[in-house]
């Protein structure tokens, strides 16, 4: 499998300590991608699934505060079946496991059985509208969605909340998710940034993304009113 970017850091992207690693490839092509350097399949260096599981056994004593391992992209379901190899090995050996996803991976729900901790991006509610801004239709995710959720099992829905993209219509995205989100379902919102915009090497089309205070609380006020639970970074 193919790695643009790996490190640790803290608390990001799952809990406590990870070393995370970033895989080359995105079957989406959002416009506001903050690692355009990660889509194309091109790219990143070739790991075998002994290294990275040696690498991984070999960082234990790293993974404090409730840490391990994550995996984002880029997308990481792209590697889905060298991920699940990996998974399944370090689950054995007690490590704790995360993926970032966007949600489109019809091999989500198998690997989701080796995963302690998932995040998975909710982007754009109405279909149409995700296939304009990030090249794919959003019933893969909605039906990944409800699989997830159904089950009962910890599930991180991740937001970003994008101005002129996916801000006007909160009071449908949690009417939706309260039909199928458990206890064990959190959401998060992420205020658009320009941190990646500098690495497109092609025209970049996001035009005033950034989001007031106000329409962040206006999405927290429905959610909360919808009894969805919360996590606010
Ligand atoms: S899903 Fe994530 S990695 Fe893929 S293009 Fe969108 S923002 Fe970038």
């Amino acid at each position: 499998m193919k790695i643009f970017n790996k490190g640790f850091n803290f608390g990001q992207d799952g809990p406590g300590n990870r070393l995370v690693y970033h895989l080359q490839g995105c079957n989406m092509h959002c416009i506001w991608c903050s690692n355009p350097e990660g889509m194309s399949s091109n790219g990143g260096k070739e790991y075998t699934i002994k290294e990275i599981i040696s690498e991984v056994l070999s960082c234990k004593a790293m993974f404090f505060s409730g840490g391990g391992v994550t995996f984002t992209g880029g997308e990481a379901t792209i590697w889905h079946s060298e991920l699940l190899k990996i998974l399944q090995r370090l689950k054995a050996e007690n490590i704790h496991t995360c993926i970032e996803t966007n949600g489109t991976s019809p091999h989500l729900m198998a690997l989701s059985d080796f995963v302690d901790y998932l995040i998975m991006d909710f982007k754009i509610f109405d279909s149409e509208e995700s296939k304009k801004y990030t090249g794919i239709g959003n019933e893969k995710i909605k039906e990944n969605f409800e699989s997830l959720a159904r089950s009962g099992r910890q599930l991180h829905i991740r937001i970003p909340l994008i101005n002129g993209i996916n801000t006007h219509n909160p009071v449908e995205f949690a009417s939706y998710f309260s039909r199928f989100a458990t206890d064990n379902t959190v959401f998060e919102f992420l205020k658009y940034h320009e941190y990646g915009k500098e690495k497109w090497k092609t025209e970049y089309k996001v035009n005033n993304g950034f989001v007031t205070d106000e329409c962040l609380n206006e999405f927290v006020q429905i959610f909360r009113k919808h009894n969805l639970k919360l996590t606010i970074t």
